[in-house]
């Protein structure tokens, strides 16, 4: 048996906040106490009359509440985490929670861990029948996380000394099952509900409607708080090209890319230039594809994961035209000019565009080496496919007996969210304001293009807002008033 290594001498609340704050930070530890209970000195040994002011009065994740003390699975887990919890998945509750959640990806597991650390309860409905669906069921094989692991843990839960720098795919949802498991995320999740739509009704309430996809029946949630983390990867994207329908060969999307099988000596056609079609280029070079050829229609930042991480800390303290131009100088001395091999960086720098929602650097990860040397060929954007034969702006002409489309997804929230006033999400899933909080009790998460810090920060912030709102009202529909 490993024993923890931190000891914590007597249960007050010292140590009990000291536990708890090490739990929560993924660190062990054994409080050894004296008395036949916590809190001793306040059970045992204080006059009967003694108060408190509450807000001088918490433990660090655990607000004093004005009803009893909170009695959620998170709350309890909170101070008594263990590496390898089982937590309770039931619970008897006779109030509705306050905060419906759409989506269990990263973002709407964080929310939901986030909240209940705040003692808020919710519901989490999911179209798919896992968390993390998108890295479960959408990703390559391949794929690891583009930003080192200290980049990519969700709230309170970071990753274990001894996991890789970058994480793998499998990795990764392994941390999600395990995330959802320590804040009992599953307790609250409804999987199989497909939300159809959500609406604010006069009394206060976001009406939201699913469809449980096992078996056809409609449901209803009402929540005073609604939050929309569905992500923006939704809808796959693929352009109309003229003759498509005649293209004898496979055609998928990325999406459904798993990995080089069933492509040796074929002639492969990649569509579009951002992370995933560059990857998916290489995995089919080096897994056998006969020829392998990508679209780049527009401008590219190549980077390496190294330049990424290492230019991110700098934004804290430079100005960001400043970080710009050190990564731009970077990616210099690495790849020289990309121009000259048909990828021509866009004119503002890697951290500007992104900002300006233009698109986000392509990590590279071995692709541009095999673009130098010829393995992959670089082609302008395609003008039509008669059969096998696809033609390129330019009049190129060239045979393919598989084209992959790594041309997007499109984010879907504005179908069913039927939002007024200042728009939170806008038309196209594009969001403006740096503020995930919108109108009337509606919060986005994870939206912003920020990756999975986004997801973390938003879920933050939704969980001190709404645990902030309420309190304020005396609102006691948390959950936790049963
Ligand atoms: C190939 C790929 C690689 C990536 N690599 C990185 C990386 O390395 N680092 C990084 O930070 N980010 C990366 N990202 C971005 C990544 O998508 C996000 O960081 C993260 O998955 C966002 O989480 P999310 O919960 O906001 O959205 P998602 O993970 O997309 O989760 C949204 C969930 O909402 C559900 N949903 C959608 N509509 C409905 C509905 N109407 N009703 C009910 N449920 C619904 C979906 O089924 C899904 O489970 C990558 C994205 C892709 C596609």
């Amino acid at each position: 048996m490993c024993a923890p290594p931190v000891i914590i001498v007597r249960a007050g609340l010292s140590g009990l906040a000291a536990s708890a704050c090490l739990a929560l930070r993924g660190v062990e530890s054994v409080v050894l106490e004296r008395d036949n209970c916590v809190g001793s000195l306040w059970r045992k040994r204080a006059y009967d009359r003694l108060h408190l002011p509450k807000h001088h009065s918490t433990l660090p994740h655990a607000p004093t509440r004005t009803t009893p003390p909170p009695t959620s699975p998170a709350h309890a887990q909170a101070a008594s985490y263990s590496p390898h919890p089982t937590m309770s998945t039931t619970r008897a509750t006779n109030s509705a929670p306050p905060v419906i959640i759409v989506g269990a990806g990263p973002s709407g597991l964080a929310a939901s861990a986030c909240l209940a650390l705040h003692g808020v309860e919710s519901v989490v409905l999911e179209r798919d029948d896992c968390v993390g669906s998108l890295w479960r069921k959408r990703a390559y094989d391949r794929l690891h996380l583009h930003l080192p692991k200290h980049h990519s843990a969700l709230p309170h839960a970071p990753h274990a000394d001894d996991a890789p720098a970058y994480l793998s795919r499998d990795h990764f949802v392994r941390y999600l099952d395990a995330y959802a498991d320590r804040f009992a995320v599953r307790a609250r999740l409804r999987l199989r509900r497909e939300v159809r739509s959500a609406r604010f009704v006069d009394d206060g309430r976001w009406e939201v409607e699913a469809v449980d996809l096992g078996t056809g029946e409609a449901e209803l949630y009402t929540a005073r708080f609604l939050v929309v983390a569905t992500g923006k990867f939704d809808e796959k994207v693929v352009p109309a090209v003229p003759g498509l329908d005649t293209f004898p060969g496979e055609t998928i999307h990325a999406s459904e890319y798993r990995s080089a099988e069933g492509m040796q000596g074929k002639a492969v056609l990649v569509v579009g230039c951002g992370n995933s079609g560059m990857e998916i280029a290489l995995d089919l070079a080096e897994g056998g594809a006969g020829s392998c050829s990508v679209v780049v229609r527009g401008e590219v930042h190549l980077m390496t994961r190294e330049i990424m991480s290492a230019s991110i800390p700098l934004l804290r303290f430079l100005p960001l035209w400043m970080v710009d131009r050190l990564t731009l100088l970077a990616c210099r001395l690495v790849f020289g000019d990309t121009a000259k091999h048909g990828l021509p960086r866009p004119a503002v720098g890697p951290f500007a565009w992104m900002q300006q929602g233009s698109g986000y650097p392509v990590i590279d990860v071995g692709t541009y080496d095999k673009i130098k040397k010829g393995r992959i060929q670089v082609l302008p954007a395609m003008t039509g496919i008669d059969r096998d034969v696809v033609e390129f702006a330019g009049g190129g002409r060239h045979r393919f007996d598989a084209i992959i489309f790594a041309t997007g997804y499109r984010c879907t929230a504005k179908n069913w969210l039927k939002e007024e006033g200042d728009e939170l999400i806008g038309k196209d899933g594009k969001v403006t304001g740096k503020s995930p909080k919108g109108e009337k009790g509606l919060y986005r998460a994870g939206m912003a293009a920020r990756g999975l810090t986004g997801s973390g920060m938003d879920a933050e912030f939704i969980a001190d807002d709404i645990s902030r709102l309420l309190q304020s009202s005396g609102d006691e529909e948390s959950g936790n008033a049963d």
